[in-house]
């Protein structure tokens, strides 16, 4: 028994075993200290999320009242609008088939190309790879252009490009997606509402033009479309339809000389003063980017013509919707 007490008190002398024994002392105070701290910070990791999810919850909330409201004010003005006839001037010739009867109002207001026949040239579904491009084009001509555009994440800085450099930048829906877009006039309200924000929050701009996927007079849904023009009209967004066309929205590659030659034949059988010429700088359209100088050329050799982004001095040149 003696010898136990001795060996047992031997061994608590050491220094091996008093270290071991400080360790695991050390080990448990850490233990638990951690197991009384991470309940709290985890805590207040959370209470934190939960605050700016309330915060952003809010804002949304928000949102959608102020939505809401302008969607019961549309709904009024279209029913009191309802008798009214949508305004049509058939003296506008137009060239092909896909073109339809356009609304040309009276003369803009005077301006420094007053007398002159404006054309614009305006892209759709960018930005893409191919915007750069246009728009170094677009600087060695020294023009300005108009880009409708969609919500293209990756693209940030062709967006910025765009009104840096003082071309319009013009909605073109955020998504594209014709049955998103048109599913209902509150569908397309917050379509609108996304593309807005998205393009104020990067370049800074307040957009105020519109241009309908597919145009005012396209066919692909159900929905009165006169109710998507007095939304617009209520938020003071202007829309332009085309009244010439590249014809690049093809399923296949036009080629250069094809753009240009129907796009020169349309322009000269147009008895307009406004001609908005409908592009687009989406990818795959490389034939277009092309065909921009050559264009711009012919263009510019034509008499009393100039070339001008779309402004407030622009007269809108609608489709008639059927
Ligand atoms: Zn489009």
């Amino acid at each position: 028994m003696n010898e136990e007490i001795k060996e047992n008190t031997k061994e608590q002398n050491n220094p091996e075993h008093r270290k071991r024994i400080h360790t695991l002392k050390k080990m448990i105070v850490g233990i638990l200290l951690s197991l009384l701290l991470l309940p709290t910070i985890l805590s207040v990791v959370a209470l934190g999320q939960i605050h700016q999810l309330n915060m952003q919850l809010n804002q949304s909330l928000l949102i959608l009242s102020d939505l809401s409201m302008q969607v019961q004010e549309v709904r009024r003005i279209a029913e009191e609008n309802n008798s009214q006839d949508v305004e049509i001037d058939t003296n506008a010739s137009q060239p092909t088939g896909q073109l339809q009867q356009i609304t040309m109002e009276d003369a803009a207001p005077s301006d420094s190309y007053e007398g002159m026949r404006k054309v614009c040239l305006t892209f759709d579904d960018g930005p893409s790879r191919n915007t750069d491009a246009i728009l170094d084009i677009l600087d060695s001509y020294g023009i300005k252009a108009t880009f409708f555009v969609n919500g293209h994440p990756g693209f940030e800085e062709q967006y910025r490009r765009i009104v840096d450099e003082g071309h319009t930048i013009g909605m073109h829906s955020y998504s594209h997606v014709y049955s998103d877009v048109y599913a209902s006039l509150e569908g397309f309200a917050m379509d609108t509402l996304e593309i807005r924000t998205y393009i104020r929050e990067l370049t800074g701009e307040e957009c105020v033009y519109y241009r309908f996927p597919g145009g005012s007079s396209n066919t692909v849904h159900t929905m009165p479309m006169q109710e998507c023009i007095d939304y617009l009209d209520t938020m003071g967004i202007t829309y332009f339809d085309w009244n010439v066309s590249v014809g690049d929205a093809l399923g296949y590659e036009r080629s250069v000389n094809a753009i240009v030659d129907t796009t020169m034949a349309q322009i000269n059988a147009l008895d307009a003063q406004t001609i908005v010429i409908l592009m687009h700088d989406a990818p795959g359209k490389e034939t277009t980017v092309e065909a921009l100088p050559i264009l711009i050329e012919k263009i510019q050799a034509l008499d009393n013509v100039a070339i001008v982004p779309i402004t407030e001095d622009v007269t809108p040149v609608h489709h008639v919707i059927q």
